[in-house]
């Protein structure tokens, strides 16, 4: 599953910050686009990031996402340790 952000930034000069700032979090830049004129104040600069989810259903060795809050749970327990909802682990029936 991939999830798209797309950022508009007015001044040009917190583009690269801003880049760094969204790669540490896991998202790729996709698409870097300028409209108006790059020098003058009018410009807007879009930046299209992409991220690759897990999904949701999608079993891992230390444990799985809760389906209410997405945290990661382990696969023994019984209720989710962030909300508190009641989990089932999902089996390979
Ligand atoms: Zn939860």
């Amino acid at each position: 599953m991939k999830k798209w952000k797309c950022i508009q930034v007015h001044h040009h000069k917190n583009i690269g910050e801003l880049i760094e700032e969204y790669q540490n979090d896991g998202w790729n830049l996709h698409t870097y686009q300028v409209t108006g004129d790059w020098l003058a104040w009018t410009a807007k600069h879009f930046l299209l990031f992409q991220k690759d989810v897990k999904d949701a259903k999608e079993v891992s060795s230390r444990g799985y996402p809760c389906p209410y809050c997405q945290v990661i749970v382990t696969l023994s327990a019984k209720s989710c340790p962030n909300c508190g909802k009641d989990l089932y682990y999902p089996t390979d029936t």
